[in-house]
């Protein structure tokens, strides 16, 4: 018991819990956020796991505690060699922590592939959607952003066909008719899109 306590404040010493040996017997309730997304990482890594799936990891903290996570992470990834599976919403996180992002629509894949060339050259009308959705620095201002019309539906009414036809400003009328397949466009990237292609997932 008192070699898995000490184990233990060691790991909170390593994500930078500070005091670890006083907050190891806190209860959550008596943690900031950032703290309790600490001690989550801490947790996980006790297991010394290859790979750690981080699901949204910076929802719900203010960004200086979400920059103090991902710089964590960014170190831990380092320094135990362990690969992350980082989901999140936020395209700004993504830039700053993926090597190849997988973006998903309706538990589908929708288009794959290095991040700069995600964020440079994206193929998919959804991926293209999401990011003029980002408000800049240098965009007009009183401007409203653009936003994806419609709403996500219900994952026990899906639309037919691709499942962002619905939703698609590029949407075709074999659009609503068949389930693109993910498939190879240029050299690095993948997307499911007819636009690109005309196979269809026998799934
Ligand atoms: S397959 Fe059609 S609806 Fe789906 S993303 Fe491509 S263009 Fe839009």
């Amino acid at each position: 018991r008192r070699e898995a306590r000490d184990i233990t404040v060691g790991l909170f010493r390593d994500v930078g819990i500070s005091m670890p040996e006083q907050r190891i017997d806190a209860f959550s309730w008596q943690l900031s956020g950032g703290l309790r997304q600490r001690a989550m990482i801490a947790m996980a890594l006790s297991c010394k796991p290859r790979l750690l799936i981080a699901d949204e990891p910076t929802t719900a903290i203010d960004v200086t505690t979400q920059a103090q996570v991902l710089a964590l992470l960014r170190d831990l990834q380092a320094r135990y060699g362990t690969a992350i599976i980082f989901i999140t919403h936020d395209l700004g996180v993504i830039a700053q922590m993926a090597s190849y992002v997988v973006v998903m629509y309706l538990g589908r894949v929708m288009e794959e592939g290095p991040v700069d060339d995600i964020f440079h050259a994206p193929k998919h009308p959804y991926t293209r959607a999401l990011l003029r959705s980002i408000p800049s620095l240098y965009g007009e201002t009183r401007v409203a952003l653009p936003v994806i019309s419609g709403a996500l539906p219900h994952p026990f009414n899906r639309p037919p066909g691709c499942p962002f036809h619905p939703r698609c400003p590029d949407v075709m009328t074999k659009c609503a008719g068949a389930v693109p397949s993910l498939q190879p466009v240029g050299t690095s990237q993948l997307a499911s899109c007819f636009l690109h292609h005309d196979v269809v997932d026998p799934a």
